[in-house]
């Protein structure tokens, strides 16, 4: 049992203390009344008061951490029973670390196995987790539900009938990875590379995959970082080549998130256990939401803008700070490029710092606050009062912009560049309570074998229509097959739901069913999804407690690795028993990536001939097939301070892991860019006395600055590029600097008379995971349901009271739900949350029950689908006594299906936010109704290609050599006439 507790400034929600220690806390200074005496002497009671000293350990644990079992006790860990401890019930654990699955976050958890039943009986936070530190929010310990659900896929299914029938029958591992690795060889023997796709929903792995595929010589990787955050990375990456900020929120003094970064945003336990100790130590925080939040209505500051002029209200900061001298000049003259813009963009004048900050000022000049106010509604004395405070905060300014802005709008990736350039201006730049880039916190591995680079580039993802794309335009995947621009042979989806979580879900569902354009869909995922109702293949793999895993992620300023394990399994080591393959320990055969891979890439090359297995023979043991273990073995021995740590304790790395669960191996990683270049990388390096960068073997690796040779950053400067050439070359010379882009939601493209809104629909609410939370009982029984938020003002229009029902059209059709009126939302804009109207046809059976709505879909002619909810949520019949008590019948309604693609033309972020139209419901529409037309979504597909301009670029390039990729192919595959 957990409780999570508010301290007394009600500032730390995310807490948890377990009950053992609750009752100590509550029961201390009780004394018996006489009835309980009473109850007692007459044993109608247990005796509470009298009994000898309490025989359970104490939880304690050096240092500030005092709620936690110690970890020499973990192999048996003995606590009395929630429901029995008046008797002194006593059970024992064996205390296993892993992390948490449920967000990218990959907080610790603690599994306490019941050593009489071997069975997980509840997660808590792991203290030794440098990122997490204990702490988790609802999702971590809800885990124990998703390993519980009555509903999981246990046996790898295989479709029986038409794709999409709902039939399936039990199949073997062996057969499976027979039937996948024959497909798989046979594309490669005739050099059909490209046909095969894994397409990534919750990632992890750290290089897992990159090695899988490269070893296989697939340009294969896909993920959905385009519905997601590639308009933040790009706008991140295009200022210092990193893709994600990493604030040092807890030692900051003023703190600005554009979202509601602190309860749901990205790596958001992580992130808001110290945003909040940021602010318990005086920090300030603003945020910019159109949506009262709870995280805005925790803040000092809210800024309801209105969405798409975020890049205005912070340019108007820009320009406040500029004016009033609130700017770094020891840092701007150092770090950023400003002699390279002057002499590219400004030849007229001399090229000096001073002229530099006159340049700006003037270019700047434009963006008044009341400019700002004009566009996005904050008033100006709050724009003008928050910029004086970031330039206060001067190197303690830290900021965030992950989804949000950045991911809803035309152009939202330069929100994320406007934001950071406030973080240059302040030079808080990874300082001690600045924003660091994202690698400095990132651990990387080192492998015990790097198969080469693959020689292919594969058009299905990157097409050359947009060459900038941060990521894979993945959202367009439907389209592209549909014009027929390639084909996929074998496409593994790994915990990734796109007919529900993308934009457009009928096309994907188009495209699924097509055995044409996709010969094998194998699903991979620990629970039932929509789109795993349209594969061939449904195998299920682990949540987080079933499954190896190693994560490192940039939750504050230092750097971590975690080890997510099998905790059965490792239960089973203890107890004595080994065991070759984790869906020994597994529920039914419930298995894993890690060793499904190994065993696939051994089975795709059975003669050794395609030079595959030897990427998958042991370090340790001469011809032999790599064991998982002997996998993070290696890693984990080649991290020599967690080697040193480990030999301290007599274990060995691998085993240190197992024991903690998570190392730290930097406690803080504060300016990275000014490590000297080692001997070596100076040695036959070259200096360019104009510019003082360093290179060698044609590929710049420093610069020299005040006489030292510095890393500085990933960028063709190694400085932070306010001015970008990049962006000329790849001909957006609009885009040279940081600038306000309109959004496609701008009012001037609306029309408000005839209903017209902006819809923000990406929002989420904290306890819920994208789609994997229906399998779930507690997180959906707290948030089940998503209607429209729409302001008083705006219902009044209306004629609209809470509860309802509209038509929300969007452009390709239309959806039914609820509203919900509220002063919580700016004027003029309506919004309503990503996460609810999960669904499943009555073909599909069983599965997820506590949250999927029973719905039919209709094709009701070429391209125009209607779906309609047959029943909502209702009580089902299972092992788990909850399933009867269920009350709640709504399961919201799914919006995403009803929007069509919207890749941004620079960035490929699908640009979320809708232009809709709100009318009242008609008379014949129910709750939850959806009508979408293909046909339409197909060309505005269309409309949105024709605002590319697509590569080649200099020298033929198809994407600047300096941007990263996923899964990197080989240099030559870049110049489009190599390949
Ligand atoms: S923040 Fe993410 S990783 Fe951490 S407990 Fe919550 S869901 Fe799990």
């Amino acid at each position: 049992m957990v409780f999570i507790i508010l301290n007394k400034y009600g500032l730390k929600p995310l807490s948890v203390f377990r009950w053992p220690n609750y009752i100590e806390i509550m029961s201390y200074k009780h004394s018996p009344t006489l009835i309980e005496k009473v109850a007692e002497t007459l044993k109608i009671i247990p005796r509470l008061h009298s009994e000898p000293k309490d025989e359970i350990p104490s939880l304690t644990e050096p240092g500030d951490l005092t709620d936690y079992p110690p970890p020499e006790q973990w192999d048996d860990w003995v606590e009395y029973e929630a429901k029995g401890w008046a008797k002194k019930q006593k059970k024992h654990y064996s205390i296993i670390p892993t992390t948490c699955f449920n967000c990218e976050s990959a907080c610790g958890l603690l599994a306490y196995v019941d050593k009489e039943n071997g069975k997980i009986r509840k997660f808590e936070g792991n203290p030794y987790h440098p990122g997490s530190r204990g702490r988790n929010c609802a999702k971590g310990p809800a885990t124990i539900n998703q390993i519980n659900d009555p509903e999981r896929i246990l046996y790898p299914l295989k479709r029986v009938g038409k794709r999409g029938e709902g039939k399936w029958e039990k199949v073997s591992w062996e057969d499976v990875l027979d039937d996948i690795a024959g497909r798989i060889r046979k594309a490669l023997q005739e050099k059909r590379n490209n046909e095969i796709v894994y397409h990534v929903g919750r990632p992890g792995h750290e290089g897992y995959m990159d090695r899988v595929l490269k070893s296989w010589g697939v340009d294969g990787h896909n993920s959905h970082t385009n519905i997601c955050s590639s308009g933040a990375r790009f706008g991140y990456n295009i200022w210092h080549g990193d893709d994600r900020p990493s604030p040092d929120y807890a030692n900051a003094n003023f703190i600005l998130l554009i979202s509601a970064h602190l309860e749901s945003g990205h790596y958001f336990n992580p992130h808001a256990q110290r945003i909040m100790e940021g602010m318990m130590s005086g920090a300030k925080l603003a945020v910019m939401d159109p949506r009262l939040s709870n995280t805005a209505s925790m803040a000092n500051y809210w800024m309801p803008s209105y969405p798409g002029s975020e890049a205005a209200v912070l340019l108007a900061m820009v320009k406040v700070m500029l004016d009033e001298g609130l700017y770094n000049e020891e840092y701007l003259k150092t770090w950023v490029n400003w002699d390279q813009y002057l002499t590219k963009e400004h030849p007229e004048v001399e090229c000096s710092f001073e002229n530099f900050i006159d340049t700006l000022k003037k270019v700047y000049a434009d963006y008044t606050p009341e400019f700002a106010e004009r566009e996005s509604g904050v008033k100006t004395v709050t724009i003008v009062e928050v910029a004086r405070l970031i330039g206060k905060a001067g190197s303690r300014f830290a900021c965030h912009n992950w989804r949000s802005a950045g991911s809803g709008n035309l152009g939202g990736w330069a929100v994320a560049r406007c934001l950071h350039f406030l973080t240059v201006l302040t030079g808080s730049v990874g300082t001690v309570g600045g924003t660091s880039p994202s690698g400095w916190n990132k651990f990387k591995p080192i492998f015990f074998d790097n198969p080469p680079a693959q020689k292919f580039w594969n058009e299905l993802h990157f097409p050359n229509e947009y060459p900038l794309a941060f990521f894979e335009m993945s959202p367009l995947l439907p389209h592209f097959l549909k014009e027929g621009r390639g084909r996929m042979e074998v496409y593994f989806t790994r915990v990734f739901n796109p007919v529900w979580t993308y934009p457009d879900g009928f096309s994907w569902i188009e495209a699924l069913t097509d055995e044409e354009k996709i010969g094998l869909h194998v699903a991979m995922t620990p629970t039932w999804n929509e789109t795993a109702y349209f594969a061939d293949y449904v195998l299920p793999m682990g949540h987080a407690s079933e499954r190896h895993d190693i994560n490192s992620y940039e939750t504050h300023s230092g750097m971590w690795i975690a080890f997510r394990q099998p905790v059965l399994r490792e239960a089973a080591r203890r107890a004595g028993i080994e065991t070759t393959f984790t869906y020994e320990t597994n529920p039914g055969e419930v298995w894993e990536e890690d060793e499904f891979w190994i065993e696939l890439s051994w089975k795709i090359d059975p003669d050794e001939s395609l030079g595959i297995r030897k990427h998958f023979k042991s370090p340790y043991r001469e011809g032999e097939k790599i064991t998982v273990d002997e996998y993070y073995r290696f890693i984990f021995e080649n991290i020599p301070e967690l080697k040193e740590k480990a030999e301290n304790e007599g274990l060995s790395a691998l085993d240190y892991m197992k024991k903690y669960g998570a190392f730290e191996v930097e406690k803080t990683s504060y300016q990275k860019n000014l490590k000297e270049l080692s001997p070596t990388d100076v040695e036959g390096s070259k200096v360019d006395p104009k510019s003082d960068i360093v290179s060698k073997n044609g590929k710049n690796i420093g610069v020299k600055i005040g006489g030292k040779t510095v890393t500085g950053f990933p960028t063709p400067s190694r400085k932070q590029e306010f001015f970008s050439q990049t962006m000329i070359d790849w001909k957006w010379p609009e885009y040279t600097i940081p600038t306000y882009i309109k959004s496609h939601v701008h009012p001037d493209k609306l029309d408000i008379e005839k209903g017209e809104f902006p819809l923000v629909p990406t929002f989420r609410l904290p306890v819920l995971i994208h789609s994997r939370s229906t399998n779930a009982k507690w997180l959906t029984e707290i948030a089940n349901r998503n209607p429209i938020w729409i302001h008083t003002s705006d219902a009044a229009r209306f004629k609209l009271k809470t509860g309802d029902l509209v038509r929300v059209n969007t452009e390709i059709g239309y959806f039914v739900d609820k509203v919900w009126v509220t002063e919580s939302i700016k004027p003029g804009v309506l919004a309503c949350s990503h996460h609810l109207g999960r669904w499943r046809r009555p073909e599909d059976g069983k599965g997820n029950s506590w949250g999927t709505n029973l719905v039919s879909i209709k094709n009701l002619e070429k391209g125009k689908w209607k779906m309609s909810t047959i029943r909502g949520i209702k009580p089902f019949d299972s092992d788990d006594a909850d399933s009867s008590r269920i009350f709640w019948s709504d399961g919201g309604v799914h919006q995403n299906i009803t929007f069509p693609v919207h890749p941004d033309p620079t960035s490929g972020m699908h640009c979320w936010h809708q232009k809709v139209r709100l009318e009242r419901a008609h008379d014949d529409d129910k709750y939850g109704d959806i009508f979408v037309d293909t046909d339409k979504s197909f060309a505005i597909y269309k409309q949105w290609l024709a605002m590319t301009r697509p590569a080649p670029g200099p020298d033929g390039l198809r994407r600047p050599l300096w941007f990263p990729r996923a899964l990197r192919p080989d240099d030559d595959t870049y110049y489009i006439d190599k390949q």
